[in-house]
Parts: C-alpha cells; sequence; structure tokens
C-alpha cells in the first residue's frame, strides 16, 4: 500500500490523468485525515474551490488542496513525535500514567480522526493547520470549558457517532467531536447532561447503529 509521500507524488505528477491524480488525494486521506476521510474531502474541496464530485479539477486547485493537507500533516506529526519523546521521558522517571490522553492518543494517532465531524458538511472553516495547531495549544494548556478550535461552549453530548469515539462532546458551532482529554471534569460533567438536550440539532440526520466495539481492542 502506497505512502502518503508516494501518494501525494501522484498527485503533482503532470503526466498522470487529472482523474488519477485526483484519486491519489483522496488516498492521502486514507493516511491522513482529521476531520474523517469524508469531513477533509468536503473541507479541502471548499478551501480549493473544486466541487466534490469534479472528476477533473483544475490541476491548481488540486495541488492546493494537497498542500494544504501536507502542511496540517507536517504540523501534526511534529506535535506527535514531541508528544511520544515526552512519554518516552515520563516512563524512564517512573512518572508515566495511563489517562485519557493516551487513550484518545491511540486511536487517533497517525492523524486519522484527531477532530471527527459528526456531519460530512459541518466542519471548522479554517485553514486545517491553523485548526490543529489551536487543539495542540489546547493539549499543552491543560484542560478548559470549551471547545479548542472555536472558543464557544455550545457542546452538546452526542451518543450515536457512528466511529470512535462513539459518543462525545459536539460542538455546536464548528461541528467537530471535542476531545474529551481538553475539556475539564466540570465542563465534561455538565456536557453529559446534555443528552436529553439534542434538540437544540433539529438537523442531525437520523441516528446511525451504536457500535459497541472499539477498533483497537487491544494495547
Ligand atoms: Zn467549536
Amino acid at each position: 500500500m502506497a505512502g502518503f509521500r508516494a501518494l501525494a507524488r501522484d498527485v503533482r505528477n503532470p503526466r498522470r490523468h487529472i482523474t488519477a491524480r485526483r484519486t491519489s488525494l483522496r488516498k492521502c486521506l486514507e493516511r491522513f485525515a482529521p476531520y474523517g476521510h469524508r469531513a477533509t474531502w468536503h473541507h479541502l474541496c471548499s478551501r480549493a474551490g473544486i466541487a466534490l464530485e469534479d472528476r477533473h479539477p483544475e490541476p491548481t486547485r488540486l495541488i492546493t488542496a494537497l498542500e494544504e493537507l501536507e502542511e496540517a500533516r507536517a504540523l501534526w506529526l511534529g506535535y506527535e513525535a514531541d508528544f511520544a519523546a515526552r512519554r518516552r521521558r515520563e516512563k524512564h522517571h517512573g512518572i508515566r500514567q495511563p489517562s485519557a490522553v493516551d487513550d484518545w492518543h491511540l486511536h487517533t494517532w497517525g492523524g486519522c480522526d484527531i477532530l471527527p465531524c459528526e456531519s460530512p458538511s459541518a466542519h471548522p472553516d479554517g485553514r486545517l493547520a491553523e485548526v490543529l495547531a489551536r487543539l495542540i495549544r489546547a493539549m499543552e494548556t491543560g484542560p478548559a470549558s470549551s471547545c479548542p478550535v472555536c472558543a464557544q461552549d455550545r457542546l452538546a453530548w452526542h451518543d450515536d457517532l457512528g466511529r470512535y469515539p462513539w459518543e462525545g462532546p459536539v460542538c455546536g458551532d464548528c461541528g467537530i467531536v471535542v476531545p474529551v482529554p481538553v475539556l475539564t471534569a466540570e465542563a465534561l460533567a455538565a456536557v453529559r447532561h446534555t443528552r436529553s438536550g439534542r434538540a437544540a440539532h433539529p438537523a442531525r440526520p437520523a441516528a446511525a447503529p451504536v457500535r459497541h466495539h472499539r477498533r483497537y481492542a487491544t494495547v
């Protein structure tokens, strides 16, 4: 299976048919898709001015989309490398404790579904790298009571997300599933109480079947 960089080279290769280059960009999202595959594709197309189903996009627009993805990936992989190094140091000093952060990283490692969006068309507007930078700052500064991306506190608990984390706090403003480790215990308790208040989101699609297994059964 081709890696991200090989796929990116295929996207840039002017000797390939534009439809094949577009397909390679979509395959890049199987390696790195912070909002999940569909929402990340929707985001990149929106920002680069590509119609979602256009199989013959302008090459320059395709490259624009790829560059936004690459910029975000470089930022995120740098963060993960720093995080892993810090964990190793902590473990060496015997202070490493399993935590919600570890669990969250286990499921998002490499950059897929970092900030899953419940609806493919409802995701943050900003540049992908800027959004991830805000999340990294939130991870590094510690738990807060609002969304790490848009700073709003209109969070509601959704228990039918259809994929990891299966249930969690969804931001009513920017659409992301907020990673639990960036919220304080108080904020988390408050948002859990919104379970019965989901009428605040009447446009949500029909409930997907709740799945009880996790992608990684063992660590
Ligand atoms: Zn938000």
